[in-house]
């Protein structure tokens, strides 16, 4: 049995002309899982029955057993953990915000990269996340909302793990969401979030989508970096600006450089300073997160009035910014925190 959700529409054609079906079929099924999300191919009632069997003894689809969701109408997030069919489990958020509904999807279960203030990176690296695995969090909420008469606007990959270390299964997810037999979620709706993975961010520049980009740098000098995020080692922050350039003139879209504020860290008006003069002239944008506690975890959330003059720093060079306390929180739906938790209610 295949995960049907893994499969491009390029893929099911090549299947379909291999048993001598007609590849038109391939449109048929994918409208159906993608697009009308009916996930039984008993109900495909435009093929014939006998095909319907056959796909149905070869495909599984969507077999991620969603646990409960948990909601934080207040903040308007809700979370839910799907469970994977080897036993591992992710969980997929929905924040609502005013017009839009934003997906964060996980792609990799824990995360092989171990940044420093982060619970998903200190819970180490399982397994990567298939294409279907990805897309299956975003087709979850698509089939909850509309059953609200509602809709999915946006998707940020900023979930559990780094996306650009699974590049083969995330593009192909993106892909399949935006493809228009589907549900045909522009390329310019996706956030792809990455730790600063060089060739990674090469790769996405050439895709020929127009995906927004944030890279998460929390650190205006390689040596402070180093510290918090160890693929500094390997990528430096004058490679990573120079990657980001070729990303921009490839797509034409802003980028936004995600910083974690760290109490005492990295939170000094120097910092902010040292920030601006990276970014000054340059489509870019700040997202500042002051750090979120979860246990174990050596760090503090520096005090409003530090957070404030960080960002006013900013502001006074003339650099675009938001500050974004996540989301989430109440509901533990902090990044990994819900995995985290789960795991840790979990009978010995
Ligand atoms: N691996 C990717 C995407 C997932 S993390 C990346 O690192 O960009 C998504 C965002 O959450 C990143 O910007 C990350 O730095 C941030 N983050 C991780 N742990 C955090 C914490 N404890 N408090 C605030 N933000 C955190
Ligand atoms: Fe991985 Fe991103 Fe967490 Fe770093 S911040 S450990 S890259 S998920």
């Amino acid at each position: 049995m295949r995960e049907f959700f893994d499969l491009s529409p390029e893929e099911l054609k090549g299947y379909f002309r291999a048993v001598g079906e007609p590849p038109y079929r391939a449109r048929q099924i994918f409208e159906w899982a993608w697009k009308h999300l009916v996930w039984n191919p008993t109900d495909w009632t435009n093929l014939p029955k006998g095909l319907r069997e056959r796909l149905a003894a070869r495909f599984s689809i969507g077999i991620a057993t969603p646990g409960a969701t948990i909601m934080d109408a207040e903040e308007g997030t809700e979370k839910v953990l799907l469970k994977l069919p080897d036993g591992e489990c992710i969980e997929a958020v929905l924040m609502r915000e005013e017009d839009r509904r934003t997906v964060c999807v996980s792609t990799q279960v824990g995360c092989p990269v171990g940044c420093a203030f982060c619970a998903t990176g200190r819970m180490g690296f399982r397994r990567n996340l298939s294409a279907g695995e990805i897309a299956l969090q975003v087709l979850f909420f698509v089939r909850k909302l509309k059953a609200e008469g509602d809709r999915v606007t946006h998707v940020v990959v900023m979930g559990m793990g780094e996306p650009l270390l699974n590049y083969d299964a995330t593009l192909k997810a993106i892909r399949n969401l935006n493809h228009p037999w589907g549900l045909n979620l522009g390329a310019r709706r996706f956030t792809v979030s990455t730790v600063g993975i060089v060739p990674g961010i090469l790769r996405l520049a050439r895709e020929g989508l127009q995906l927004n980009l944030a890279i998460s740098l929390h650190a205006p000098w390689d040596d402070l970096r180093e510290e918090l995020v160890p693929p500094a080692k390997r990528y430096s922050i004058a490679e990573i600006m120079e990657a980001a350039e070729e990303y921009v003139r490839a797509t034409k879209r802003r980028i936004t450089y995600e910083y974690v504020l760290l109490r005492g860290v990295n939170d000094s008006p120097t910092a902010a300073r040292a920030l601006a003069k990276l970014l000054k002239g340059k489509l870019a944008h700040v997202n500042i997160i002051p750090f979120n506690p979860a246990p174990g975890l050596p760090f503090r959330r520096p005090p409003p009035a530090r957070v404030e003059l960080f960002k006013r720093e900013l502001l006074r060079q003339g650099i675009d910014v938001t500050v974004r306390y996540s989301r989430g929180v109440r509901i533990q739906a902090g990044c990994g925190q819900l995995r985290a938790a789960h795991l840790d209610a979990r009978p010995r």
